[in-house]
């Protein structure tokens, strides 16, 4: 699932690409994809990209005015296409093609553009279009963006003062901090050396300057590193570069130990008992109330 250091990059991608293209045509093949009927689809016909920018997850672009706005969800991605014009047509709901954005041919007769794909069964990838970003409800609701110089530790602290869930939640909540998902926050936790369970407002001063700074750095190393990779490339680089998400069985690269996995909430969590739990490994909430 592309989380805020991917659609970062991918902003960049597309900002370097698309800003001054002309909109051919926004093809929608998987129909539930689309959000929103008004304005029309067809109206991003014939605009130009003005700028391209996230909101948390959420890519951004802005067609003079009009803004396609993409969430790429947890199974979709964005392909580039250096030319379009050969592309066959699709029939919609065929395949994990679901919408494909199409630019006037440049100078050189290609016409580029990019397709976003998801993969699976459970749908989740969503379109709108709408004259203010702010209108689509995941924007609206979106907590500080880590990487806003406004996301300080005194701004973190207000956070979590009071806040009564486990901590591995509250990173993972779009309304309380902006793009940071499932991955991230096992990495963001592993780096403050923290328990995933441990609850926000038992935080201390020093701690949360702590959690702090691993956000920070832990989001800005993982935007350096996908920085100027092509769209394709972010997957893998993403997966080199985690510590614990996704590592279960492996050896930690900082203590040693054998990373561990736990359920949490609709799915798991990695984390490193010696670094983060007093080497103590986490009991599975939900294999001990089926064994109750
Ligand atoms: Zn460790």
């Amino acid at each position: 699932m592309p989380e805020l250091p991917e659609v970062e990059s991918l902003t960049a991608f597309l900002r370097e690409r698309a800003v001054g293209r002309t909109v051919l045509a926004v093809d929608v093949l998987a129909i539930q994809a689309l959000k929103t009927f008004d304005p029309p689809v067809g109206a991003l016909g014939g605009l130009t990209v003005t700028g391209v920018a996230r909101h948390g997850k959420f890519l951004d672009l802005d067609c003079d005015g009009l803004h396609l706005v993409i969430h790429l969800a947890r199974a979709g991605w964005l392909r580039w296409r250096d030319d379009l014009s050969g592309a066959k047509p699709v029939r919609p709901g065929k395949g994990p093609l679901a919408v494909r954005v199409r630019f006037a041919p440049d100078d050189a007769g290609l016409a580029p553009g990019f397709e976003l794909t998801e993969a699976g069964t459970q749908k989740r990838l969503a379109v709108y279009v709408t004259k203010d970003p702010d209108t689509v409800p995941g924007i609206a609701a979106l907590g500080p963006d880590p990487l806003d110089d406004a996301f300080t530790v005194d701004a973190l602290k207000r956070i979590v003062g009071g806040n009564r869930t486990q901590i591995k939640g509250l990173l993972r909540d779009q309304k309380i901090i902006a793009g940071i998902g499932n991955a991230y926050s096992d990495e963001v936790l592993h780096v403050a050396r923290m328990s995933p369970f441990k609850i926000a407002a038992t935080l201390t001063d020093a701690q949360i300057a702590d959690l702090h700074e691993a956000i920070v750095t832990t989001l800005r190393e993982a935007v350096e590193r996908a920085h100027g990779l092509a769209a394709k490339d972010l997957k893998v680089e993403k997966k080199s570069g985690l510590r614990v998400h996704n590592r279960a069985g492996q050896p930690c690269d900082v203590c040693g130990d054998t990373i561990r996995e736990v359920s949490f909430a609709d799915s798991s969590l990695q984390y490193c008992p010696t670094c983060q739990t007093g080497g103590k490994p986490l009991a599975d909430r939900r294999l001990s109330r089926l064994l109750k």
